[in-house]
């Protein structure tokens, strides 16, 4: 939730519904009837990084499955605390490309910003599970330096709004962002990434879909599921009404050990987004931030499972399978 300040918005009903998310481990154990010793490892592990789920987000669970793949993308375990080689807390390499307070250029004619560190939803394998955003966001009034940098750098073409999660930002805040990014002519289009749409579709409000029909900027909405079970009816019309407005509609997932590391989940997946009318855009590796390692896939693996998505799917509906490489110019494909 955005403190309250003179900018912040009125109250809208999704910020309600999302105050009311499940935060205590032992309340989403109760609601799912699950064994009361997974109590214990949560809390050690939630100290570290919080637990954080909407409840549309867990009636999508199956009661009394310790293993449920949406479970298992919220869910504090001890895992996380084991040590593991290789896993770090900045991954990705974003520190080092950051131009401006909470501006991320790593890549040719597109500016990533880090508008706020809040999410719908707390991912255990967030990349930016430790991203330090309160010294290195653009939170505040402090995206006005991130939009400046843009003006200032006519190879720039595309605004990626990231976070944490953009749609974390009121209505109200967003549209200042979005009428000040307008106002930069050499840029071309929008680009939101977000994963609450589908955590909680209640943030595809009127006001929202308002901002971006009027918009001059080419938008382009990239989601976040990871399994076909994540899109109900809820979060499908929420899909439909944005596609409504014009936005281009891309799912990235990120391939994940008991969630979505089968050939059946992966192309349910797929399948699902093209009803919702999304394409799916990126398959991530699981970028190795320090307490995600037991959620790993083998590149082999990785390989394998899309080699035979291929086999099955038309090509538009197979996404392409990257890995993040601190200091590359771009995602790494993986072959
Ligand atoms: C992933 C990412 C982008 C977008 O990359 P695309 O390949 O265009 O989707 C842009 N900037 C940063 C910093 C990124 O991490
Ligand atoms: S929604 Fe995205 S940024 Fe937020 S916790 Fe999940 S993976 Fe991280």
């Amino acid at each position: 939730m955005i403190a309250a300040s003179p900018l912040s918005d009125h109250p809208e009903r999704w910020q309600s519904v999302l105050a009311e998310a499940v935060t205590d481990p032992a309340e989403l154990i109760a609601l799912l009837g699950l064994d009361p010793g997974l109590l214990a490892p949560a809390r050690r592990a939630a100290a570290r990084f919080g637990l954080k789920v909407p409840r549309g987000f867990v009636a999508r669970m199956r009661r009394g499955d310790p293993g449920d793949p949406l479970l298992r993308q919220v869910l504090p375990l001890g895992a996380e605390l084991d040590e593991a080689p290789g896993f770090v807390t900045d991954p990705v390499g974003d520190l080092p490309s950051e131009t401006a307070p909470g501006l991320l250029h790593k890549y040719q004619g597109r500016a990533l910003l880090v508008t706020t560190g809040a999410c719908g939803v707390h991912c255990r394998y967030c990349f930016r599970r430790e991203y330090p955003y309160a010294d290195h966001g653009a939170g505040g009034g402090r995206w006005r330096e991130a939009v400046a940098a843009i003006a200032a750098d006519p190879s720039i073409h595309e605004a990626i709004l990231s976070g944490g999660d953009p749609l974390s930002l009121g209505n109200a805040r967003l549209a200042a962002l979005v009428e000040a990014l307008e106002a930069v002519p050499h840029l071309r289009r929008l680009r939101i990434h977000t994963r609450q749409p589908i955590v909680l579709p209640e943030r595809v409000d009127e006001g929202l879909l308002a901002l971006l029909g009027r918009t001059r900027l080419a938008t382009v909405v990239v989601v976040h599921a990871n399994h076909a079970a994540e899109i109900d009816g809820t979060v499908a019309s929420a899909l439909a009404a944005l596609s409504g407005r014009g936005a281009m509609l891309l799912n990235q997932g990120v391939l994940l050990a008991g969630v979505n590391d089968s050939v059946e989940a992966l192309a349910d997946l797929s399948e699902r987004l093209a009803q919702a009318r999304v394409l799916p855009y990126y398959l991530h590796l699981l970028d190795r931030v320090r307490g995600a390692a037991h959620f790993e896939v083998p590149e082999t693996v990785a390989v394998a499972l899309v080699d035979e998505l291929r086999r099955r799917l038309p090509g538009y509906l197979v996404p392409r399978l990257v890995r993040e490489e601190p200091g590359a110019g771009s995602k790494t494909p993986v072959a």
